[in-house]
């Protein structure tokens, strides 16, 4: 990931999910998009549908490194795989895939801020 500032964007499996029941995803969101360093934070619905593909055809088109906080890494690789190669982007550098699922706001919270303190000290190596 290289120096400018990370977007977050959770996706929350159609708000519908129980895996996200033990937080509260707005204050979670809101949390992170000021507290944290990133460029800011929104809320996808469902980001492995035909329209979260097209909204991330759109969105990295400004080859913007993203934090995804979502369900599990091996899955978000898959899923978002072929968007992140179509603006030659490097999944291992520009995307960092985090489960949030099953934690509660502050878990969610520290999971993302410690992410992003690790790949800043791994930049500064
Ligand atoms: S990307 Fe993950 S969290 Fe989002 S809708 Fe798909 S399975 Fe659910």
């Amino acid at each position: 990931m290289d120096e400018q500032l990370p977007g977050l964007v959770m996706c929350v499996c159609t708000g519908k999910c129980p895996g996200f029941s033990k937080m509260d995803i707005w204050d979670f969101i809101n949390r992170a998009r000021v507290e944290l360093p990133v460029e800011y934070g929104m809320i996808h619905p469902q980001l492995c549908e035909e329209d979260g593909d097209r909204f991330l055809a759109d969105l990295l088109k400004s080859k913007r490194p993203l934090v995804v906080a979502a369900c599990a890494p091996n899955m978000q690789r898959k899923m978002f795989r072929d968007s992140f190669a179509a603006e030659g982007m490097d999944m291992k550098k520009d995307m960092i895939p985090l489960d949030i699922r099953d934690m509660t706001t502050d878990e969610a919270i520290n999971l993302v801020a410690k992410a992003l303190e690790e790949e800043t000290e791994e930049e500064n190596v």
